[in-house]
């Protein structure tokens, strides 16, 4: 194994660990929340000029994924498995949640419709045994 590729497993592996717990931590918390009305509660703190739309929070949930990839990033960096991290990057996927919420609105969509129009295409896509691969379309 190259040094490359040593590099790139132990990257997989921290990245790997830092998920479980997360969402090990998270499964404990039984939070439950309706996604539609996430997003009625979100736009009421959408703030921006209305020649901002769709071009406002598309921008945002760039810079906040971003955020995420960097936080990430940091734990590779610097090996920090904190709760302290994961709460960090939790909130930045927050962030993220609610700009998707908010450019859904100005697309004309219930963020519902997308979170099950998009589980029905990974569902296809399981079924017909291209769930990896590339392609929007496949
Ligand atoms: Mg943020």
């Amino acid at each position: 194994m190259s040094m490359d590729e040593e590099w790139a497993k132990e990257v997989s592996d921290i990245l790997r660990k830092q998920v479980g717990d997360f969402y090990a931590a998270k499964s404990r918390d039984k939070i439950r929340m309706d996604i539609s009305e996430y997003q009625e509660k979100a736009l009421k703190t959408a703030v921006y000029p209305a020649g901002m739309k769709i071009i406002y929070p598309a921008l945002g949930l760039a810079g906040e994924a971003g955020e995420v990839a960097d936080k990430v990033k940091k734990i590779v960096r610097d090996k920090n498995d904190s709760d302290e991290m994961k709460r960090d990057i939790a909130a930045e996927i927050g962030d993220c949640l609610w700009y998707c919420a908010v450019l859904a609105n100005d697309l004309g969509f219930d963020l519902a419709q997308i979170a099950d129009g998009n589980l029905q295409k990974l569902a296809d896509r399981q079924q017909r045994g291209v769930l990896h691969g590339s392609g929007d379309k496949r």
